[in-house]
């Protein structure tokens, strides 16, 4: 049979995780998904997060909103159980989060502490392993995972400091996870998006000299918006992506192939 050239995700049922307010990244994509057919499930991370997150879901249709802040013991569980009992199964999640403690990530990476690193890998790496394995059971017949990476994971980008090493051991538990869960149909892959103005970019100092930066050297001398990187993850969450799997894909204007 012939993989479908269209993207349509029509019967598909995606989880997106990291929805601040319409101008997030995961806002864009999950805007994708619902106009390719997907429906939708949200989290929020917290009551005060809710009111910028609901109209977002709202005009999405969104068939669950549930609260997730992955640093509270049991939440991150307690969203996929209500996808067990409510869906039954899931075809597609989308992780785009990240943290670090501002302190350490206005530092440089060598003065970082202990408890800074541990809690920018824990919400911005591990949180996608462990959404990884808490989805796999509702993913008898294959699914896919995707998350949201940055060119700072490989090279050095003033400022992006501690969230660098992060977004490597990232990239690298996308590529773990592919392997792991390949034979079971689950792919993996990672968006990597150049900068796009979000309330996260805010907390990176002088980001409008990245955006400005980017622009300047992107050979399309345009900057990225949330829509293209929606464009793409539809794609990679539908059939005609099902045998990419474990890549690392820009979305930079080619930006990242100029030295
Ligand atoms: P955003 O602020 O809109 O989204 C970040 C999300 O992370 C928010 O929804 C926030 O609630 C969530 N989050 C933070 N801590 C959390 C926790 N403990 N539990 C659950 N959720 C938590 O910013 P964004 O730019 O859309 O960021 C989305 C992803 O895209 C991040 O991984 C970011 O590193 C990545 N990214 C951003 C850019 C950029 O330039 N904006 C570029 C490349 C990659």
């Amino acid at each position: 049979m012939q993989p479908s050239v269209t993207t349509s995700l029509h019967g598909k049922r995606g989880l997106v995780v990291g929805i601040a307010n319409q101008s997030s990244i995961a806002a864009g994509c999950a805007r994708a998904f619902v106009a390719a057919g997907a429906t939708l499930a949200a989290t929020y991370l917290n009551d005060k997060a809710l009111p910028h997150v609901r109209p977002v879901a709202d005009t999405l249709g969104c068939e669950l909103l549930l609260p997730c802040d992955v640093r509270v013991p049991g939440q991150l569980e307690a969203v996929f159980e209500q996808l067990r009992s409510v869906w039954g199964r899931l075809d597609f999640l989308l992780h785009a989060i990240a943290f670090a403690p501002a302190d350490d990530l206005h530092g440089r990476v060598v003065d970082c502490s202990p408890a800074g690193f541990g809690l920018a890998m824990d919400v911005s790496c591990h949180s996608f392993l462990r959404m990884a394995h808490l989805a796999e059971p509702l993913m008898p017949t294959g699914g896919c995972l995707l998350t949201v990476s940055f060119y700072g994971s490989r090279r050095v980008v003033a400022n992006y400091n501690l969230m660098g090493p992060v977004k490597a051991a990232l990239e690298s538990a996308v590529r773990y996870t592919a392997t792991e869960l390949g034979p079971k149909q689950i792919r993996a892959n990672a968006i990597s998006p150049g900068p796009i103005s979000t309330r996260a970019a805010s907390g990176i100092a002088h980001f409008d000299e990245l955006l400005e930066a980017e622009a300047a050297e992107a050979p399309e001398h345009q900057l990225v918006d949330i829509e293209d990187v929606g464009a793409l993850a539809a794609f990679l969450v539908s059939d005609g992506a099902r045998r990419i799997t474990g890549n690392i894909i820009p979305v930079d204007g080619g930006q990242h192939v100029v030295a």
